[in-house]
């Protein structure tokens, strides 16, 4: 395509219906008629990344190929385009005014008076454009978190607004509402609909099409009297209904002609329905397992699913794979103990220690990692999980009792886990850890190499400690081997024990790069070994 086009996906009467999975089955659509697309994900809250944000307030932080800390839907548009996304996908009302308040400490708007309008939407309409502007994306969708009227979010309608006057036909306007079911009366409400259609014509925007979520079908009237209300034409009033995997919006959006229907938007004509015969595949198997297991997800966060998305996620890929249906069991670390972690422990066939900070459910994770070792349960360590496996492992079978991370205590006597080096002398929290994708090479002789099936990877970080290299050679001669280093750094990435069924830790996050069409093989192979007697 000659120019590339922008498409905006608003959002109105609540917060929560599912702005990212539309973008990334529309972006899927797109990319399945042959277009290069790519997501974007406008966050109006003011910290300049979600890497200092708990997990509890906003779900898990993903981490691009790039080393971005950002927000999951970044996680949701890689793995349904299986297309990497990186830094310029993600921009946060805080990076917007920390870039014009360095601009104008720099003196670049010397004698004006900086103002949200033009400054900062002029700032938020080039981190749009940028994606466009070299070329490699015929459609750029860009999704405006939060909700319309949120003062939040006024800078980015408004820069939608000014857009679609600067851009003319390259451009569309989605607007996301819901439209509630009253049971007392038995019907569907519009009314909501109406009103945040009003909020964004109030700031100047008209939408084209309108995507309306729903607990029910909705009646050929009702999308014939949303469309007259709203301005819409009736086709480009869309249902979405609630289904049962999120995989499975892509073909309900096609079913509903988003696609062609956007494309028509544009004067393009769409030409031939794709057949979406891989995403397809996927779907049959997921939903028709041979097979079904537990395994365990050991965490701090486990109240809210969000916290662990990508894992979650990376599992119904490998399950898939392995045409078997993974149900996870959520296991809150602080509340296992010597007591009673056999018991909680006794119906599951795999175990997931998680990433994770700080001290909270530290004994928890180790006593899970225990109980898989002794018991040649197939354990999955990833970052802090990895971690805890190296000190439950110093502490058992090392007998090194006062072994430990520096996170947890930096006195420890035998600091198994230490501080990077460059960590050392950096006291700023924000965007600087070890983030990002980083080269491996791996044994040949190792579980990692039988998944990976090649001695070179690179996979994505977020730690600020890592595997003490002074005692790797204590570790090896007691059968915990390192078969995964940074060619570079001689920093450890996989730790694994050859004896046990299959005993895998891992100092990077691979569940980040877990896709529908590309299932994670650490993922795929640590179920395989679960179905293998
Ligand atoms: N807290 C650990 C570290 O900083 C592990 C981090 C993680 O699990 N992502 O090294």
């Amino acid at each position: 395509m000659a120019t590339t086009k922008y498409i905006f996906v608003t959002g109105g009467v609540t917060s929560s219906l599912g702005k990212g999975i539309i973008s990334a089955s529309l972006a899927k659509l797109l990319q399945a008629r042959g277009y290069s697309v790519t997501i974007q994900k406008l966050d109006p809250y003011i910290n300049v990344d979600p890497g200092t944000l708990n997990p509890y307030e906003h779900g898990e932080c993903y981490v691009t190929e790039d080393g971005a800390e950002t927000d999951l839907d970044l996680g949701h548009y890689e793995r349904f385009l299986n297309v990497y996304t990186s830094q310029a996908n993600n921009v946060t009302t805080g990076r917007i005014y920390q870039d014009v308040i360095n601009k104008e400490r720099r003196g670049d708007y010397l004698g004006k008076t900086v103002q949200i309008i033009p400054h900062i939407t002029d700032e938020i309409k080039r981190r749009i454009k940028i994606l466009g502007s070299k070329g490699k994306f015929d459609f750029v969708i860009t999704e405006i978190g939060g909700t319309v009227g949120d003062i939040e979010s006024l800078p980015y309608i408004e820069s939608v607004r000014q857009l679609r006057w600067e851009l003319k036909n390259k451009c569309v306007v989605i607007h996301l509402t819901l439209v509630p079911f009253l049971a007392a009366s038995g019907e569907l409400k519009t009314k909501p609909t109406q009103h945040s259609v009003k909020t964004l014509l109030e700031a100047g925007v008209q939408p084209d099409i309108l995507v309306l979520r729903t607990e029910h079908p909705l009646t050929a009237d009702i999308k014939q009297k949303v469309a007259n209300f709203c301005n819409v034409q009736k086709e480009a009033v869309i249902e979405s209904k609630d289904v049962s995997t999120i995989y499975e919006v892509p073909l309900e959006m096609q079913k509903e002609r988003l696609d062609e229907i956007v494309l028509k938007s544009f004067d393009i004509e769409p030409g031939e329905k794709p057949d979406l015969k891989p995403w397809k595949e996927f779907l049959k198997k997921y939903k028709n397992p041979k097979n079904t297991i537990n395994i365990a997800l050991v965490g701090k966060y486990v109240e809210l699913k969000d916290a662990y998305k990508s894992i979650n996620e990376a599992l119904i890929h490998a399950g898939a794979a392995n045409e078997t249906r993974v149900n996870v069991k959520y296991i809150h670390s602080e509340l296992i103990n010597e007591d009673n972690y056999e018991k909680e422990l006794s119906d599951v066939q795999g175990i997931i220690v998680a990433p994770g900070f700080g001290h909270r459910g530290i004994p928890g994770k180790i006593l899970a990692v225990k109980f898989a070792r002794e018991k040649n349960i197939p354990f999955f360590g990833i970052c802090l999980g990895m971690q805890m496996a190296v000190i439950e492992f110093a502490r058992n079978v090392l007998k090194l009792d006062d072994a430990n991370s520096l996170e947890m205590d930096p006195k420890c006597k035998h600091p198994v886990i230490n501080l990077m080096e460059e960590q050392k002398m950096i006291i700023e929290k924000g965007g600087t850890m070890r983030l990002g994708a980083y080269d491996c090479k791996i044994l040949k002789d190792s579980k990692a190499y039988q998944a990976y099936n090649k001695t070179c990877i690179a996979e994505r970080h977020r730690h600020r400690y890592e595997f003490n290299n002074t005692y790797e050679l204590e570790f090896s001669k007691s059968g915990m081997i390192a078969t995964g280093k940074n060619p570079e750094t001689d920093l450890i990435e996989i730790i694994e024990i050859p004896k046990h069924k299959w005993f895998v830790g891992v100092q990077f996050h691979p569940e980040y790069k877990s896709t529908v069409l590309n299932p994670h093989p650490l993922f795929v192979s640590f179920v395989k070994s679960i179905l293998e007697k």
